[in-house]
């Protein structure tokens, strides 16, 4: 073979900690407000909801958080993730630059999610807790933290987004396999849920009232605790063992990035792969270029506004400082169902105002035909959200061969699409469209 395209590490090389962009930024972040009093908010504010343990996480700046060895253990069932070489694309592409991806889809959820839901289950395991609430959409999320319950010995509840329950029923039927209790939401199980469904029966639902009706079933159960697959600091935390092992395999490659790029609904996959670049551009004078890509339908990055708001549409979360399109934003129903979210994680946000990261936005159908290109030259078909990391790969590409200058390009493929089929069969059939 004249190429190497697999690049691997062996268990060994799992990461040993987790990196905290935070002890590294020029600036504090501004901190996270209380809902009523509007002053910052503390430890004991957030235990309702989260355990102490993972509070003090994500109140941390520790640059390097140990992962706990029954973390690494269960990590370790798709730990190292691979990166490869898409030199098929490179070659349909006929540009001269070189396209790497790190490739989160190898794992029994099939996205990076897993890597923080195995986390959370673990710190709520030894915390005493012994139920975890949440939402999801998709249902990527919720099938992750279905699983990550079941390693550790927890139930769990999902709220899932009522749509995506009726049209996409695998999620759903993966999430019951791991044993998980999933509500169509709004559903008749909170009060907010009932108030919504009286005023409104066809109410298709939205993550921010899923995320609300699951707070509201933590506070109401004793022993229940919430989780989060995005957004807050420690979620991202925990996904920063996708970048420092990217960092070690391009090393194997023999060569360094100059564009990195992350497709950002909350922004925790962008995290995971971005966060420790970002400590090469702040401790190595690096001038990497990196980018978060977001769907044009939410655009909370290149559109929204830098301000405090809340994490649900009930107005029941702290107040976090980030970019957001407004809390009470119902995003159109994109097929990239993981990326309709109307802000980003703080820590995300807060990169993007100290010029430290950038951030473009597609439309689908744009993100749909480099979809098709990716699979019809690497084989790997690629989920949706991820897929716009695709877009702005090749976009980078094509730069790249009209100014005949090579350019190395690494993005991280989130997830794989095999249960997003239907999203394809759309595209396939003309009937996708742009807002
Ligand atoms: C959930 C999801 C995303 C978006 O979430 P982030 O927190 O922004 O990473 C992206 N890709 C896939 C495959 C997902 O499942």
């Amino acid at each position: 073979m004249s190429t190497t395209t697999r690049f691997t590490l062996t268990q060994a090389e799992i990461p040993t900690h987790w990196y905290n962009v935070l002890a590294d930024v020029p600036e504090p972040l501004p901190p996270p407000l209380h809902p009523g009093t509007k002053q910052p908010v503390m430890l004991h504010d957030m235990t309702a909801i989260f355990p102490e343990n993972l509070v003090q996480q994500e109140m941390s700046a520790e640059r390097w958080v140990e992962i706990p060895a029954p973390v690494r253990e269960a990590l370790a069932l798709w730990r190292p993730t691979p990166l490869l070489r898409a030199v098929r694309l490179e070659k349909a592409l006929q540009t001269p630059a070189h396209i790497y991806f790190k490739y989160e889809g190898e794992n029994p959820c099939g996205s990076h999610k897993p890597n923080t839901a195995v986390a959370q289950a673990y710190y709520n395991k030894i915390a005493g807790t012994k139920r975890l609430a949440t939402e999801t959409g998709a249902g990527q999320w919720g099938s992750s933290l279905a699983m990550a319950c079941k390693l550790f010995g927890l139930d769990c509840r999902v709220y899932m987004v009522k749509v995506s329950y009726h049209q996409k029923p695998y999620r759903r039927l993966l999430m019951h396999t791991w044993g998980a209790v999933v509500h169509s939401s709004p559903s008749h199980y909170t009060d907010y849920g009932k108030k919504l469904l009286a005023e409104n029966p066809d109410n298709p639902g939205s993550l921010g009232i899923a995320i609300s009706e699951a707070i509201e079933d933590t506070v109401k159960h004793p022993g229940t605790k919430y989780a989060l697959g995005s957004v807050l600091n420690h979620v991202c935390l925990h996904q920063t063992v996708i970048g420092q092992e990217a960092i070690k395999q391009m090393t194997l490659a023999g060569e360094e990035p100059d564009v990195v790029i992350g497709c950002a609904g909350g922004g925790s996959n962008f995290a995971g792969i971005a966060f420790p670049f970002v400590r090469a551009k702040l401790t190595e004078k690096k001038k990497t270029r990196i980018v978060a890509v977001e769907p044009a339908a939410c655009p909370s990055l290149t559109k929204g506004e830098l301000r405090y708001d809340f994490g649900d549409t009930a107005m029941t979360t702290p107040l976090m400082m980030m970019y957001t399109m407004g809390h009470d934003f119902m995003p159109p129903e994109i097929h990239a169902g993981g990326l309709r979210y109307h802000g980003m994680a703080p820590t995300v946000s807060h990169l993007r105002k100290l010029g430290l990261i950038d951030a473009v936005a597609y439309p689908q159908s744009k993100v749909f035909e480099a979809a098709m290109q990716f699979a019809q030259s690497e084989g790997l078909v690629p989920a949706p959200e991820s897929s716009h990391a695709i877009r702005a790969a090749i976009d980078e590409a094509i730069a790249a061969r009209e100014e005949g200058k090579k350019r190395v390009i690494l993005f991280n493929l989130s997830g794989h699409g095999l249960l997003d089929l239907t999203s394809y069969e759309a595209f396939l059939a003309g009937k996708l469209r742009d807002e």
